[in-house]
């Protein structure tokens, strides 16, 4: 007979939690987790193997502990005059992200997020032994200025997160809430920017906010728009105080050799990488009408999914979906289901699959 959790001596506050569990169903059209789902294309796959057989050369060594190459590839491709000494990556913008909760959060302390938003968040915040604390946003789910800073003057947390675009919702969020959220806080104040790409273009990053303000944080992903999920590459730009206190909780050597080869190729060829972020763009905005006029209510997205409203029985028509070879995600929000932007097709098989339940 084997043991139970409960049997172990767990620390209490992890008793009774749940794990991240998106179900990884092998069904023909899986959009379900706001993956790019096109491929890396061929030449540039081409360029990382052959970063990657490098690097293999010396395998038998730590590889560069403070990555450094790799952090001036990311200082090139964010602009903004940034410098290597002002970027951070790890495993995946959730190791990123933990790094940030593991310095200035952790036992006593509070992380604060606007729910509905990224499901990591409290159980990132609870990990390190901070309690999380969720916010309120309005009807359709938007943030005004004036209701975040009250809230955040109100909790007074140590760590706010700011999803922009916001997951799972889409929502966009403008610079003026995260001025006021800055403003009303004393605590670090992250922007994750998970799908910033997905915005548009003319729409300003809060990269242009981080310039005398030592407690944002702007942190971003290469496994959305750069098609890289799989390589687990995330990072983030701040003040170079603040990336200094990140090095007290990494773990030695956090990014691998081969992790590092493959997002320095990567990011040589962002332009290629980044090609099909119109076209999944594209593919939203058909999603979003389509659902309208298939009498669901969209709600507004800057990202590369889709959260709609209208659905009667969520569970059925997730499952009447699934049953068609298509996965998409129950987020738990009342009367909504959740779907990425996939390629034309996967997009068409999804909207003529639901037309026809
Ligand atoms: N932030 C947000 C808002 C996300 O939706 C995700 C992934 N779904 C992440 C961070 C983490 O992504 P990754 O660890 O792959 O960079």
């Amino acid at each position: 007979m084997s043991a139970s959790l409960d049997d172990l001596p767990i620390r209490d506050d992890l008793r009774g939690k749940t794990p991240y569990g998106a179900p990884q169903a092998p069904l023909p059209v899986a959009l379900n987790v706001n993956e790019n789902t096109h491929p890396v294309p061929e030449e540039v796959a081409d360029d990382i193997l052959d970063g990657i057989a490098h690097a293999l050369r010396d395998i038998n060594r730590y590889p560069d502990r403070e990555f450094t190459a790799l952090r001036e590839g990311f200082a090139d491709y964010l602009g903004h005059g940034l410098q290597p000494d002002q970027i951070w990556a790890a495993n995946g913008s959730n190791e990123v992200l933990q790094h940030i909760l593991q310095a200035f959060a952790g036992p006593g302390r509070t992380a604060f997020g606007f729910d509905p938003t990224y499901s990591m968040y409290p159980l990132l915040t609870s990990a390190t032994g901070a309690r999380y604390i969720g916010g309120m946003r309005g009807d359709d789910f938007s943030l005004t200025a004036a209701d975040a800073a009250e809230q955040i003057d109100a909790a007074q947390p140590d760590v706010v997160f700011l999803c922009s675009p916001n997951n799972p919702t889409g929502t966009p969020l403008s610079l003026d809430v995260i001025e006021a959220v800055y403003d009303a806080s004393h605590g670090i104040v992250i922007v994750d920017e998970a799908y910033g790409e997905f915005a548009p273009r003319d729409e300003p990053s809060a990269l242009t906010l981080l310039h005398g303000r030592e407690r944002l944080v702007v942190s971003r992903t290469m496994s959305k728009a750069f098609a890289f999920a799989g390589a687990r590459v995330g990072y983030l730009a701040a003040d170079p105080a603040l990336i200094d206190a990140l090095r007290l909780v990494r773990l030695p050597y956090h990014l691998s050799a081969l992790t590092q080869a493959a997002a320095i190729a990567a990011l040589r060829h962002a332009p290629v990488m980044l090609s099909m972020v119109d076209d999944i763009v594209a593919q939203r905005d058909r999603i979003s009408a389509t659902l309208s006029a298939l009498g669901y209510t969209p709600y507004e997205s800057w990202s590369n999914f889709v959260l709609f409203g209208g659905v009667d029985d969520p569970k059925a028509t997730w499952q009447g979906l699934y049953d068609q070879g298509v996965l998409i995600r129950d987020v738990g929000l009342p009367h909504t289901l959740r779907v990425t932007a996939g390629s034309e097709q996967e997009s068409t098989a999804f909207l003529e699959a639901l037309a026809s339940l």
